[in-house]
């Protein structure tokens, strides 16, 4: 598995901290439980007690502190009990998932959701894509975090495989297409209402909480 689109520092910085809303904080886990490079930087972070909380902090890390650093993180403990890891989700998915395979509701155009939590913080959910199915074409008002756990998408901002992250936010608006191939599942966090351009899917979003 090769990933090439990853948590931006920011996120990874306030996720590291513990100062992301659960949604987003969900996605960030599930990414870094597949990305070593991610992970090193999230537990890394996480270690000096969210010293490197600004660039200047970073760069006034010595060599021989951070090599102490990486060396400490090779004997990290083992992650703590809960649901493991289960086919294509990773154990954070698996947590809010309950340890049970997804509940999928059908949204049309053979697209699936479950709605895995909704409040005012935002929400997550798990999307199921078959291949070559678009995702409505929308913008977004705040913050929306993406996640592939199977398959792939493409949009304006390039193509996402399995462990990719896309963060899209009030200036992008795309229209993910599903690769060929195996359906396309994604954990995707959103902190505000998508903005649908086409009039059906606004119509449904009250009704899906999409
Ligand atoms: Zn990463
Ligand atoms: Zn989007």
């Amino acid at each position: 598995m090769t990933i090439t689109h990853h948590i931006p520092d920011d996120l990874l910085r306030a996720y590291a901290s513990g100062n992301l809303p659960e949604p987003f904080a969900v996605v960030v886990a599930a990414h870094v439980s597949l990305c070593d490079e991610c992970r090193a930087m999230a537990e890394a972070q996480d270690m000096v007690g969210g010293a490197l909380l600004d660039r200047q902090a970073e760069v006034a890390l010595s060599q021989g502190a951070r090599a102490r650093l990486m060396a400490a993180l090779d004997h990290a403990p083992p992650p703590a009990p809960g649901p493991r890891a289960s086919g294509i989700f990773p154990a954070p998915v698996m947590q809010v998932l309950d340890g049970h395979p997804p509940q999928w509701r059908m949204l049309g155009g053979g697209i699936r959701q479950q709605i895995l939590s909704a409040d005012r913080t935002g929400s997550l959910r798990l999307l199921y894509i078959p291949p070559g199915r678009a995702v409505p074409e929308h913008g977004h008002r705040g913050l929306e975090l993406t996640l592939v756990l199977q398959g792939s998408f493409s949009d304006s901002e390039g193509r996402f495989g399995r462990g990719d992250v896309e963060c899209a936010h009030d200036e992008i608006d795309h229209q993910p297409i599903a690769g060929q191939g195996e359906p396309c599942i994604c954990l995707a966090a959103t902190d505000a209402p998508l903005r649908f351009h086409a009039m059906i899917p606004r119509l449904l979003q009250p009704i899906f909480r999409i």
